[in-house]
């Protein structure tokens, strides 16, 4: 039976003026009040450390969440979504505020912060900094933090009696209806959605909210790729459906090309109402693809891509501790597909001009055997048509892809419109780049060595976070600043926690290729992977797709890789 919070209020009172390890004594606490149950799930050991975790459980007939808001995952998802951002606003928040609440920013995400059950109970997650003054515990204030301000919070924003109710059903309504459009996209032959209206353009490079003022220019889906698609709460919404195959998106400089890719990228996530991208929605299996020299690459098939290298490397088992900019963007395409991509969104800012685009002066000048490099547009049909994987190219630089594009969308002031015939009356009347299109074949398997993922260190757990770009892992960084879709340092934590369950739970058996091991992994976190990823780790995470987890992998710099049924290295002992 937990004490009840009086009983905590008179310990910390107590407590007042001792030695800050005094805390420690509240460590697996647990104390009930009329609302739910508040349990201590960490203590930091001084002032400056990393702040305590805490976790508040408020009972279904407390919450008093109606039946239909909790009827659906998605819907649960956006209620906890609502719920936790009014709890956090009710604490207070700010630089110096003493609680810490994970609330996100314009996703959506399935995360440990906060979990809406099928029955309506609701699980807070937090972190709070227990006040010191110099090294000595301040009680009092403790007691005012645990006992009545944190409370007085859940009182506020997890109960359906105070909540905002439009704020909370909007939520449960716009999860449901993006959920209920990414499903439909495969049916109707999309890769993505957008729906006019829709708000595209950001604030600033470093605030994700929407554009506003008289300067902005809602989406407008260009007639001939109008679809109208039937939601569950909005109805009939009409917008541009994205198809299938090679699309190629032009328009002059500045004029919203990479915006519209960037909304894409991120359409595989949710978004909060008043987004701006709550109806723009991309297949659950796309992923950004760019050059990111200097990264490492692990025994990767790059030679549909690149041929023979000046150094005589093999490119059919391609290692690079330093990879240049197109071995790079080959590598990160074919380990899309080996972690089941089926849309590739490239955008040519970020892209490697030479794995791209080659023109005819170049070819003239540079003869095919001098150079290993077969541009992307040269398999693209094969991707589509052979490995089944689309692909949304911007390429506002070259004329390259009519000859392959089955759409080409061009943007012009923000506005888009269909050019497709244009674009292939235009191939037909002015030569691109000699030669044709290439086959790309299956992409071979790898099997990982779990030795070479150092999640633990002397025994204990060695996998944090470094905000969203990065991840440590044993004794070194993985950069992850390039991958685009890692939108939340959360999904990044939660990126290392599925890193520790691959290893510690033996998805990752030396035998097992990387696609088996990420399929494993997805079955055991089941229904609820924010809940399941938290279990093993008190911090925030938030549920992270397996391509993020596979391209944390694959960027770890002490990975090892081998062939199925190649006999594992010998390992000095
Ligand atoms: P491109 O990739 O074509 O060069 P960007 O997508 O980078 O262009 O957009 C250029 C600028 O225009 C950015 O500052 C972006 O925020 C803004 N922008 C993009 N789309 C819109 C829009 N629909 N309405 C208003 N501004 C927009
Ligand atoms: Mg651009």
């Amino acid at each position: 039976m937990p004490a009840d919070l009086d009983a905590l209020r008179a310990d910390l009172e107590r407590l007042d003026g001792r030695g800050y390890g005094g805390y420690k004594r509240l460590r697996d606490g647990r104390w009930a009040w009329e609302h739910g149950e508040l349990a201590v799930v960490r203590v930091q050991a001084d002032p400056f450390a990393p702040p305590s975790r805490l976790q508040v459980r408020v009972p279904p007939e407390v919450a008093g969440l109606p039946d239909d808001l909790l009827a659906s995952r998605p819907r649960r998802r956006g209620v906890a979504d609502a719920l936790v951002r009014a709890t956090a606003a009710a604490l207070g928040t700010g630089r110096d505020a003493p609680f810490s609440v994970d609330t996100g920013g314009q996703q959506v995400l399935a995360r440990s912060a906060i979990h809406v059950a099928p029955d309506g109970a609701v699980t807070l997650r937090l972190a709070v900094a227990l006040p010191a003054d110099g090294r000595r515990i301040r009680g009092r204030h403790a007691a005012d933090l645990l006992t009545r301000q944190l409370p007085a919070a859940v009182a506020q924003g997890l109960r359906w009696t105070t909540a905002d109710h439009e704020r909370v059903r909007a939520g449960a309504e716009v999860c449901e209806d993006a959920a209920a459009l990414r499903g439909q996209l495969g049916d109707l032959g999309l890769v993505a959605f957008v729906a006019d209206g829709a708000v595209l353009p950001r604030r600033s490079g470093v605030d994700d909210r929407p554009l506003t003022g008289s300067g902005v220019v809602p989406f407008a889906a260009p007639t001939s790729l109008a679809r109208t698609v039937t939601l569950p709460n909005a109805g009939a919404v009409t917008g541009m459906g994205v198809p299938e195959g090679v699309t190629v998106v032009v328009g002059g400089g500045y004029h919203g090309k990479s915006t519209l890719l960037r909304a894409l990228e991120r359409g595989v996530y949710d978004h909060v109402p008043g987004d701006g991208r709550e109806r723009c929605v991309t297949r659950p299996d796309a992923v950004a693809i760019r050059a990111e020299d200097g990264r490492r690459v692990a025994r990767v098939d790059v030679s549909r891509f690149v041929g023979a290298l000046p150094t005589g490397a093999s490119t059919a088992d391609f290692s690079s501790e330093d990879a240049s900019g197109s071995t790079s963007q080959a590598a990160a395409t074919v380990e899309a597909l080996e972690a089941g991509a089926d849309a590739l969104l490239i955008d040519e800012d970020t892209a490697a001009t030479n794995l791209m685009v080659r023109d005819v002066r170049m070819q003239r000048l540079v003869a095919a055997e001098a150079e290993p490099l077969t541009p992307f547009t040269d398999l693209a049909r094969s991707l589509h048509r052979d490995r089944g994987v689309s692909t949304v190219l911007v390429a506002g630089g070259s004329g390259d892809a009519f000859d392959v594009a089955d759409t080409v969308i061009r943007l012009h002031a923000f506005t888009a419109s269909e050019v497709t015939g244009d674009a292939h009356a235009i191939a037909a009347a002015v030569p691109g780049r000699e030669g044709g299109a290439r086959a790309f074949p299956p992409v071979p398997a790898r099997v990982p060595d779990p030795a070479s993922v150092p999640v633990r260190h002397k025994g204990k757990p060695a996998v944090t976070p470094r905000g969203a770009g990065a991840l440590r892992v044993g004794p070194a960084t993985v950069d992850l600043a390039a991958v685009n879709q890692l939108v939340d340092p959360s999904l990044t934590a939660g990126v290392g926690q599925a890193l520790r369950r691959l290893v510690e739970d033996g998805l990752l058996d030396g035998s097992a290729t990387l696609a088996e091991a990420l399929a494993a992994l997805a079955q055991a976190l089941g229904e609820e992977p924010a809940e399941a990823l938290a279990a093993r780790w008190a911090g925030d995470v938030a549920a992270p797709r397996h391509h993020e987890v596979a391209a944390a992998l694959n960027r770890l710099r002490t990975l090892e890789v081998r062939a199925p049924g190649a006999q594992r290295a010998e390992r000095p002992s």
